[in-house]
């Protein structure tokens, strides 16, 4: 049931992509992917967010539908984002519809008789209702019948637990290939760690299934990492200075910061909303609805927030506190700049978040030793990033298994961070840790061994007579930031452990022995350097927003301005957020190109058949308008 000509009984994938969805060219492995699945092959996809792992289903469900294999069912975690799915997809004319537990008994029962009939391409479901005894009776009659083309298995990470965010219900999943052995599957995801990777094909029965890997990089997003001196004051200028009026995500870990930060916001002029688990269901619905609907709104939030917000235009993505991974970190940053066009992924950390972090995992009543130990490691491995002094993103890209060159848009490649030679002043930590824990025979938390380390004769430096060690005033001429900066790069690199079940105290390590005997140098990120570099550059760094519309002439720019009123418009009629109407690029091309007929509209990105037909004459009507 799509809306392709009658002259075109079986569409080709390409047919699809350039009639559907307005698209001329296939993005990196989709077209291999779609032909594999096309084919009825199994599919396991890795592919960063942003990727276009929608396609990769939607085309094979389409084409295999018209040629009479019924209805590809897609399995995603969350039912808000469905909702916004299936209208895109009712937009661009393929039949789609979802089912979840608010419709009422007569609204699912029409759904099953249209699918019962082969007149649904795609079907949306939770993962919790597969399970239950209606759902499998009716993908019974649909395999009877022929009529179950593709089971797509999107955010399929969330079926392992070392994924970032398990969710039991996807355990439940395994139906799927022991029940219906002959229907393809594909399981979709943006996390690729090999851990991650094993348990997702070992859970979801894809052993052979063909793996298609991408490349995880994400050239539009600028990775930026500073010490964090008082975050919400970093935050503001850097919204100010970067991205003024334009749309962000702001994850804290704490629902109370959520809600200061997202007040702090609004009180410097900024559309800011709160979001977290402990706010009522329908304020959050609302919340979210607002943040997908209304342009340059930032939403701070903890990471309940932003699974399947698939807003193309998020200019930002901050975050004050550290995430738990890397994994967590890339998917959380990947929520920028889906549409290509140039984003941030800008974060603040300091000691207090590691140790806090640290605490997390060794306090976990749930976890098992083995589990904490592949958190720790995992933490240790984005510790190492902040602290790292070469490219972010070679980095990151060497954590997911991909080997890269400098890519001149992180903070460490535009702003190379000044390094100073610590080796000495590592020694001296490391001995006072050692000097204090051999004197008292208990460890000290980081304050009293900097104290003792910058001569400081506070209470307790007395109390314990730790002012007549050796190691007492030995490192004066350092301040106590540039001390924490070697902390926190000694515990990146394991020769220092933060001890959080004994008060925070600070344990040696066996690798401190190399850096204790100078067999090994240390080389430090002189921060307070590198930020003072950073601000130079950003300063004349012009904004993403600034640059794209500079490129527009004045007749362009008043063309866009009445596109996105008309598009504003037409979204609230249809209860829909606005880039699902046409997307940001789609509306610069048309404001650019001042199109005169229909046949001129053919051939923009995102103008498929069905929006030609529903808008062109609109569109045309409004690009002709004087102002
Ligand atoms: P993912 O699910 O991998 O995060 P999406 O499927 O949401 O990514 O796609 C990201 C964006 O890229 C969407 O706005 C989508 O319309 C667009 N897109 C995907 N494939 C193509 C393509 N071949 N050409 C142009 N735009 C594309
Ligand atoms: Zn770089």
């Amino acid at each position: 049931m799509s809306s392709l000509p009658a002259s075109l009984p079986h569409p080709t994938p390409l047919d699809v992509l350039g009639q559907t969805f307005g698209y001329q060219q296939f993005r990196g492995p989709q077209q291999a992917i779609v032909e594999h699945v096309v084919a009825g092959g199994d599919a396991l996809v890795l592919m960063p967010t942003g990727g276009g792992k929608s396609l990769c289903y939607q085309i094979p469900a389409i084409v295999r539908q018209n040629a009479g294999h019924g209805v590809t069912i897609v399995i995603s975690p969350l039912i808000a984002l469905m909702h916004d799915q299936v209208g895109a997809l009712l937009e661009a004319g393929v039949a789609a519809a979802f089912l979840n537990s608010t419709q009422s008994f007569e609204e699912s029962s029409q759904l099953e008789k249209q699918l019962l009939r082969n007149e649904l391409t795609l079907l949306y479901a939770a993962p919790e209702r597969i399970n239950t005894p209606r759902m499998k009776g009716l993908l019974a009659s649909l395999h009877e019948r022929g009529l179950l083309s593709l089971f797509a298995i999107d955010e399929a990470h969330c079926v392992s637990q070392w994924g970032h965010d398990f969710r039991p219900e996807y355990r439940s999943l395994s139906l799927l290939h022991e029940t219906f052995p002959d229907v393809p599957r594909m399981a979709l995801t943006a996390t690729a760690d090999e851990l991650t990777r094993q348990d997702m094909i070992e859970r979801l029965k894809l052993e052979e299934a063909r793996q298609f890997v991408s490349s995880f990089d994400r050239p539009n997003i600028r990775y930026t990492i500073v010490e964090k001196t008082d975050a919400t004051r970093q935050l503001l200028r850097f919204i100010e200075t970067e991205h003024d009026g334009e749309a962000g995500i702001v994850y804290c870990q704490s629902r109370k910061r959520v809600e200061e930060i997202a007040a702090t916001l609004a009180d410097a002029g900024i559309k800011a909303m709160a979001y977290h688990a402990g706010l009522d269901a329908s304020l959050r619905q609302q919340r979210q609805d607002r943040f997908l609907r209304e342009d340059a709104m930032v939403m701070v939030a903890t990471i309940a927030f932003g699974m399947g917000i698939d807003k193309p235009d998020v200019r930002f993505v901050a975050h004050l506190d550290m995430p738990k991974n890397i994994e967590g970190y890339y998917q959380e940053t990947g929520r920028a700049g889906r549409d290509g066009l140039s984003a941030d992924a800008w974060m603040v950390y300091g000691l207090q978040d590691v140790v806090n972090q640290r605490r997390m995992i060794d306090t976990s009543e749930v976890a098992s030793e083995e589990f904490k130990q592949v958190m720790r490691g995992k933490l240790d491995a984005l510790l190492s990033l902040a602290e790292d002094t070469r490219c972010r993103r070679v980095s990151l890209l060497h954590y997911f298994g991909e080997d890269s060159q400098p890519c001149g848009n992180c903070d460490n490649c535009l702003n190379p961070p000044e390094v100073w030679d610590a080796t000495e002043a590592a020694r001296k930590m490391l001995s006072c840790i050692y000097r204090v824990q051999q004197a008292s025979g208990i460890s000290f938390g980081a304050g009293h061994i900097m104290d003792i380390l910058r001569g400081k004769s506070s209470e307790k430096v007395i109390q314990y007579g730790h002012d007549q060690l050796s190691t007492f005033g030995i490192g004066a001429e350092l301040g106590e930031a540039q001390w924490r900066s070697v902390l926190r790069q000694l515990i990146a690199k394991n020769t220092v452990r933060v001890d959080t079940e004994a008060f925070s105290t600070l344990q040696l390590l066996p690798d401190a022995r190399q850096v204790l005997k100078g067999e090994v140098g240390v080389l430090l990120r002189a921060q307070a350097l590198g930020a003072k570099a950073d601000r130079r550059k950003r300063a004349t760094k012009t904004s993403v927003k600034g640059l794209a519309e500079a490129a527009l002439n004045a007749g362009a720019l008043e063309r866009l301005g009445r596109l996105k009123a008309w598009r504003a418009e037409v979204a609230r009629e249809h209860n829909l957020p606005a880039f699902v109407i046409f997307h940001d690029a789609t509306l610069r091309a048309l404001a650019e190109q001042a199109p005169q007929s229909l046949q001129d509209l053919e051939g923009i990105s995102g103008m498929g058949v069905k929006k030609l037909q529903a808008y062109g004459a609109e569109v045309l009507r409004v690009c002709a308008e004087p102002e």
